[in-house]
């Protein structure tokens, strides 16, 4: 996903203002920790398939259909919590002949067996649905809009407000089911393109056509999308990987342009991470009325078919011009949010900071380093520093917008302690690699880049992501001595960090703690600099 709009000067006063008044942080709600929190009837059981079958009615604005849910559990047990929202109507349920019961909590759906489930066996069960979903969240989760020729165009994009809001399923980020098929029963003149491998699609007789895709890998449930419309399709291919792309016919002749820069994306990201995480399912770039999202394999587009984002120079620094931010930012996260995803919305930085790191390494891999780190620092104008990047667990807290900007920097910061690119790119590589198709928190980073660069980082890793404030380096110059004193201000009581300060032509590797050391200078203060475009750091000159 990415962060919506630049926040008004009003905005921001009024976020300081309520800052600064300190009010007590908002107590979350049932619903919150219905959501949020991994409760004993979601660990008691391992999510294994589902297949979502649908059938959309455009003009009503009605979906109908069931899932069928397949899942091993972990422990004994007679209740399993799945989500749907209140809006829609749970049918029935059942598991083989049986009809189950259940008991609806806000938009949790507790489901009672009448016999107990056993550890260590798989089971499946169908739940049928209906109903009128609601629009709502930033992209309205689920819309039935109409094109500019007056055809149904429907589109989701429920990532935040969850899943749920338009089918039943686990509603949460910590367990993902192995594979998915998604069978969509739609009007017979509109395409459905979902997640995964297009399979074929069925005449049902009936005036509607059902649309049958696999996805052979495991997925988030709120990358599962639907989009129903007056599709175009055309087809490319890069190695063995089968690139698809529709577009609305008056689109058309703009997005085969505009889409073309997939394939130099492609080619960036497999250069630093590895094969596309989703190769046997292809990768989809899709034309929808918002302006995109990371639907996996089926990245949804909605930047106007011009460079930068929404016709603007993203970053400012005249770099953002040169491609098109929306298919860059994401299909990033085919590998960072798809492949790698967090399993808590509260390490969302996983997918946000990392994929804002992503257009970063393309920038750098397109026109070099230089204009890499000049694209990566214009970010910081955008940095609050006013909450920490990681929220409490549980509560289905999603992170401030710094999870972006100042997650990328801060990716920035680390290969600048560690001090060597080619060891940079293979930890990069090899991080990705070791934690692809897995569900992981902050700690798993912490722990890997820690044993793979020998390196204690952790009290790096806990002042960027768990302190709002940035680390401060305090110089204090005795002139007459020719002696500089230097230290870290910092909330981890352990901080240390490599930093290069001198001048540009001349860098010296300082490794400040938080106690003072003094070092002799032949500089001025004012001639005495700090690489704060290679460190994401405040300095202070004393
Ligand atoms: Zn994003």
């Amino acid at each position: 996903m990415i962060f919506s709009q630049l926040p008004t000067v009003a905005a921001l006063i009024a976020a300081v203002t309520a800052l600064s008044a300190q009010p007590p942080a908002a107590t979350p709600t049932r619903a919150d920790i219905l959501r949020g929190a991994y409760g004993p009837y979601r660990a008691n059981n391992d999510l294994l398939f589902y297949h979502l079958d649908v059938r959309v009615d455009p003009e009503k604005k009605f979906l109908s259909g069931k899932v069928t849910i397949r899942f091993k559990m972990l422990q004994d047990a007679t209740r399993i919590q799945l989500d749907l929202h209140a809006a829609l109507h749970v049918d029935k349920i059942v598991l083989g002949d049986t009809t189950l019961k259940y008991e609806r909590d806000s938009g949790a759906v507790f489901v009672d067996f009448p016999e107990t489930l056993r550890a260590g066996r798989t089971y499946s069960i169908e739940f049928y649905y209906s109903g009128n979903p609601v629009e709502t969240g930033r992209f309205g989760a689920i819309t039935f809009k109409k094109d500019p020729a007056g055809h149904p165009w429907i589109n989701t994009a429920c990532e935040g407000t969850g899943a749920s809001v338009w089918w039943p399923n686990k509603d949460q980020w910590r367990d993902e089911v192995e594979s998915m098929e998604i069978s969509v029963s739609i009007p017979h003149d509109l395409v459905d393109v979902s997640n995964g491998k297009f399979m074929g699609k069925t005449d049902l007789g009936d005036g509607y056509t059902r649309w049958d895709w696999l996805v052979q890998y495991p997925i988030n449930n709120y990358d599962v999308s639907l989009n129903i419309g007056n599709y175009q399709h055309w087809a490319d291919r890069l190695g063995d990987l089968p690139l698809d792309f529709y577009a609305l016919p008056e689109n058309l002749e703009k997005a085969k342009k505009q889409f073309a820069q997939a394939k130099g994306m492609l080619e960036a990201y497999q250069h630093y991470f590895g094969e596309y995480p989703f190769q046997k399912d292809g990768y989809k770039l899709i034309e929808a009325p918002y302006s995109g999202m990371e639907h996996q394999s089926a990245v949804t587009y909605g930047n106007r078919f011009a460079n930068g984002y929404l016709e603007r120079d993203w970053t400012g620094v005249g770099i953002s011009p040169r491609f098109d931010f929306i298919i860059i930012h994401e299909s990033g996260h085919e590998w960072f949010g798809n492949s790698i995803t967090a399993a808590d919305v509260s390490d969302m930085w996983i997918h946000e900071g990392f994929t804002t790191y992503l257009e970063c390494l393309y920038v750098e891999y397109m026109w070099g380093r230089d204009d890499g780190l000049k694209y990566t620092n214009g970010y910081k104008s955008r940095v609050r520093n006013l909450q920490p990047i990681i929220t409490p667990r549980g509560i289905n807290k999603e992170p401030p917008q710094d999870q972006y900007f100042k997650g990328a920097l801060f990716l920035n910061t680390l290969r600048s302690v560690v001090n060597d690119d080619a060891r940079w790119w293979t930890l990069l590589h090899d991080f990705y690699q070791h934690f692809k198709y897995q569900n992981i928190m902050t700690e798993d980073v912490v722990r890997y880049f820690n044993q793979q660069t020998g390196m204690n980082l952790t009290p790096v890793f806990d002042q960027y992501l768990r302190h709002p404030t940035l680390p401060a380096l305090e110089l204090k110059w005795d002139e007459a001595a020719g002696t500089v004193a230097y230290r870290w201000k910092a909330d981890e009581p352990g901080f240390q960090m490599p930093i290069r300060v001198g001048t540009k032509d001349h860098w010296q590797i300082l490794q400040p703690t938080v106690e003072w050391q003094t070092m002799k200078t032949p500089l001025k203060k004012a001639e005495f600099e700090v690489a704060t475009d290679l460190y994401f750091v405040t300095v202070s000159k004393l």
